[in-house]
């Protein structure tokens, strides 16, 4: 079957000196490696968060505290995230441990200012991203997902991959949250959901 490796938004400001920081997100990292030295994929994808500054999703465009929750805007929230991923920053940039040389394509996504993007197949909006038709037109069935942060943008990909009918996985030793308490919750949506987690790379 053909397969695909999707890597979700491994750059520096999700990692533990980062501004939106994932605690113990280095630990992830040969979990990472090793999938990407698995040479049996069709392609590899790296999605990149790339925020132009004021962007929105921050709380600072707002003058409010970073996670308060903001639903007034289609395609912002539900909550609004410290300043990360500033396009051209190294905060933006893909964390140096992290073989980026494997990477086939990189899929930047939150690039508009006033709308955000968790999935990297489409905006929050809805607005396609072209990742679906990217992995249709080379015939990919299967996709295999890791990154950051597990109950956020790896949650809203894998859940967007099971709706384009990809047979979906994700690697639990590659994945950290932000919100470590909810784990389990948000495994078992997305089991419910027709993703397979798997406990081993
Ligand atoms: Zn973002």
């Amino acid at each position: 079957m053909r397969k695909a490796l999707l890597l979700v938004d491994l750059q520096n400001d999700f990692y533990e000196n980062g501004n939106l920081a994932v605690s113990e997100a280095s630990k992830i990292n040969p979990a990472v490696n090793k999938l990407l030295s698995n040479n049996s994929y069709n392609i590899v994808i790296a999605s990149q968060d790339w925020h132009p500054a004021g962007h929105r999703s921050f709380a600072s465009t707002h003058n409010m505290e970073a996670f308060t929750p903001y639903e007034k805007e289609k395609g912002i929230g539900p909550v609004l995230w410290p300043d990360h991923c500033i396009q051209g920053t190294y905060g933006a940039d893909f964390h140096p441990d992290i073989d980026s040389n494997k990477f086939d394509y990189i899929l930047r996504k939150g690039t508009e200012n006033d709308v955000d993007s968790y999935s990297a197949f489409q905006d929050n909006d809805g607005t396609d991203l072209g990742l679906n038709g990217l992995l249709k037109g080379l015939n990919i069935k299967e996709i295999d997902i890791c990154g950051l942060a597990f109950d956020v943008c790896v949650k809203y990909t894998a859940l967007d991959a099971v709706n384009n009918n990809f047979k979906t996985n994700i690697f639990l030793p590659a994945v950290k949250a932000v919100d470590k308490k909810n784990f389990n919750q948000h495994a078992d949506d997305l089991k419910e959901n027709g993703v397979n987690l798997k406990r081993e790379v």
